[in-house]
């Protein structure tokens, strides 16, 4: 400061700071002038906010009203859109017929972990903007007649990944099942396993397996419906062990990203590899089933399933 206004007066600038006056009395006039609220404003007025919602498929505007009566389903071009677990299992088990469990866990933020916000940080956020306490719902309810452990997750719970409340819900729901001899139905959306969490939310997976190998013993039906996204630690346990796997019309299914696969097997893959269409031809997959039509198969492969191990059991 002290050189600089040393060196102007020597160079004989005062003048030309005088000058300048004029300019920097005028600059703060056409800085207030700046805030331009006009445009953020009229492109609300052309997408009121909670009312419309583009199809990311077909660009078509749809009534959001309309939207969660057709089960987030796009009427024109049948795009699933993402569902709350609990729009979710009200679409599938008879009224009133769901009884929840373990519905106050919540996770703990074991390793203490801190990023750019911290995980106890995130969990609060997430439990407010979703009113959930974690990433799945589990419990037992009623699919037409049968009496089924349901488990649900939810990808707008930090992007339904898989920690150590997520692997306990699910490991009651099924240890549940197994003991009232009952089938399991897990419909999963997930990023994967709960980075916050390190190995506890590895272990998830594990665990999860092993109480669905119990389940099995028992001669117990599993199905797992894998919805749009289900990749990583979740696809790689549970969700891939069903009975029967069937997923929802162009679900994204996988375990690593598309870049990491290339890397790694440096090689091209085929287009649309991830999809639900595509893991069906390939035989990962054994059905896909529309939305709106959820209930009506499911109902129907318990029915199947539960009538052949009534044979079988008959057969002793
Ligand atoms: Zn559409």
């Amino acid at each position: 400061m002290a050189t600089s206004s040393f060196t102007k007066k020597m160079l004989g600038l005062e003048v030309a700071e005088a000058t300048a006056q004029p300019k920097t009395a005028a600059a703060p006039t056409t800085f207030l002038k700046k805030p331009k609220i006009a445009p953020s404003k009229s492109r609300k007025r052309e997408i009121p906010e909670g009312l419309w919602t583009k199809c990311p498929k077909c660009s078509v505007m749809l009534y959001d009203k309309d939207l969660d009566e057709n089960l987030k389903v796009c009427q024109h071009c049948n795009h699933h859109f993402r569902i709350g677990a609990r729009e979710r299992i009200h679409s599938l088990v008879e009224t009133c017929s769901f009884e929840e469990m373990d519905a106050e866990m919540t996770s703990v933020d074991i390793l203490k972990f801190a990023g750019v916000s911290s995980y106890s940080g995130k969990l609060q956020d997430n439990k407010r903007l979703t009113g959930l306490k974690d990433a799945v719902i589990t419990g037992i309810g009623k699919i037409d007649t049968h009496r089924v452990g349901l488990g649900v997750m939810d990808f707008s719970f930090l992007g339904g990944s898989m920690g150590s409340v997520v692997g306990e819900k699910l490991a009651r729901l099924i240890e549940a099942a197994t003991d009232k001899g009952l089938p399991v139905i897990i419909i999963s959306s997930s990023g994967g396993a709960r980075m916050y969490e390190g190995m506890c939310s590895l272990m998830q997976m594990a665990k999860t397996c092993g109480a669905l190998a119990y389940h099995a013993k028992h001669k117990l039906p599993f199905i797992s419906v894998l919805t749009d996204p289900t990749t990583a630690g979740v696809m790689a346990s549970f969700a891939s062990v069903g009975d029967l796997i069937i997923a929802e019309p162009e679900a994204m299914i996988g375990f690593a990203g598309p870049r990491v696969i290339k890397d790694t097997t440096q090689s091209e893959l085929p287009p649309g590899f991830q999809t639900a269409e595509f893991l069906l031809e390939h035989g990962l997959i054994d059905a896909i089933v529309h939305r709106k039509e959820m209930k009506e198969r499911l109902a129907y492969y318990l029915g199947y399933l539960t009538e052949s191990q009534k044979q079988i059991a008959a057969l002793g």
